[in-house]
């Protein structure tokens, strides 16, 4: 039996059943009119931020990233709970609008940004973090065009990468923001132009589960943008300081010790340089709000056995769940939590293996892992899905189609 990942604190089991906030899985399937469903829980974001708020410095503002659940619901309830939003695409910005937030909340970072996104951007009054000199060039020209003073950052490449993070985002060449050596002329001339001048964005990675590892690209980010700042001859309005809190997804994961992270930033924000001084600070994240607040549900519609192996094969798969698949980003593949959402809590009794309804090998959600004996009807739970599922996975693979998804 390969060990299954994690199951994330606060899900419990009522009559045998894993309960979502209170409803029971067939309850909560019902409701939703079937499966496959996703199902968000508006309490453990609640908790997530509330936990995350009171172990950062209350002067670090908090942005959601919208790339890791752009659901409507969920937007809205994050729209009470956050500070604002980050967004990469003109798509997501309107779903942002169209989930009422005010795009003075927004900051816009991405690479390839099309003219008619930077001028939606601009006229809405959101704030644009520039990938490139020529992205500078268009958003001014686009701006002027419309007679509107563009809020701008300018997103920075950094030297450094946040180690050990999933998803590596800076050092050397990358296609996301400009090497550092060139951002103070580009800053300047942005700042000549009279442009409203909205400092530097420096992501330099995701999904780290280190917090010393956090606390040393804090550090890193805080030294690069002082220098950046006394180079570009103005102080800094803003800086966006990242995100890049992961959450457990697999056997051995530790969540991150955040009043660590916390407490280390505050003793930063204690000690900044004149040109940070009057400085507002900015947190982006996106899967460590919203990952563990989101299970996704499918039912088995056929139980068989080849060659002594049990498959579970469910009307899901990885077209809603490509990264349990293990096929975004990962280079082993390891199991997601997950378990028999009918049989929750009940001993294991096999090895089985959890798959899609796709004819493709990798449409795999768990691999010989140990479970209660299931059967055709039962429900299947893979955790961990409230980021980077339904936004990240390929809907319309095999004519499928996307999930239901819903916030209880
Ligand atoms: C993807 C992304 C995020 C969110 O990353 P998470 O790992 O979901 O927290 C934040 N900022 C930028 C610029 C991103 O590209």
């Amino acid at each position: 039996m390969k060990p299954l990942g994690p199951i994330p604190a606060g899900y419990d089991a009522l009559n045998g059943e894993l309960v979502i906030a209170g409803q029971t899985v067939t309850a909560l399937v019902a409701k939703a009119g079937g499966t496959p469903l996703f199902v968000y829980s508006r309490e453990l974001l609640d908790q997530r931020v509330a936990t995350l708020r009171a172990a950062m410095p209350k002067r670090l503002a908090l942005h959601y990233a919208v790339k890791a659940n752009p659901f409507g619901p969920v937007l809205e309830h994050m729209a009470g709970l956050v500070d604002g939003f980050d967004i990469a695409s003109g798509g997501e910005l309107a779903i942002v609008q169209a989930a009422g937030i005010d795009p003075a909340r927004v900051s816009f970072a991405g690479p390839g940004k099309r003219d008619a996104e930077l001028e939606a951007a601009i006229a809405a009054g959101a704030t644009l973090n520039l990938e490139s000199e020529g992205e500078a060039a268009r958003a001014l020209g686009i701006a002027n065009r419309l007679g509107i003073t563009p809020k701008l950052a300018i997103r920075v490449n950094p030297e450094f990468d946040l180690k050990g993070s999933g998803m590596k985002m800076g050092g050397g060449a990358k296609p996301f923001g400009i090497d550092e050596a060139r951002v103070p002329a580009l800053a300047r001339h942005l700042i000549a132009e009279g442009v409203d001048w909205r400092g530097f964005h420096i992501f330099a990675g995701s999904q780290a589960l280190s917090a010393d590892a956090i606390i040393e690209t804090q550090r890193q980010t805080l030294a690069l943008a002082a220098r950046l700042a006394e180079e570009s001859g103005a102080v800094l309005p803003k800086c966006n300081l990242g995100g890049g809190i992961g959450i457990p997804y697999f056997p051995g994961d530790e969540p991150v010790d955040i009043a660590k992270v916390g407490a280390a930033l505050a003793e930063r924000f204690a000690d900044l340089p004149p040109v940070l001084q009057g400085t507002a600070f900015v947190m982006e994240l996106g899967r460590y709000l919203v990952g563990e607040a989101g299970v996704y549900l499918a039912q088995i519609v056929d139980r068989k056995e080849s060659h002594g192996e049990v498959y579970l094969v469910t009307d899901g798969g990885l077209h809603h769940q490509l990264a349990a698949s293990g096929n975004f980003g990962t280079v082993v593949r390891r199991n997601y939590p997950s378990a028999i959402a009918t049989r929750y809590g009940a001993a294991v009794e096999e090895e089985a293996s959890i798959v899609g309804c796709l004819c493709t090998p990798l449409d795999r959600l768990a691999d010989k892992g140990g479970f209660p004996r299931a059967d055709v009807g039962d429900i299947i739970a893979i955790f961990c899905a409230g980021a980077y599922g339904a936004s990240a996975s390929p809907a319309m693979f095999l004519g499928q189609g996307p999930a239901r998804e819903m916030l209880v």
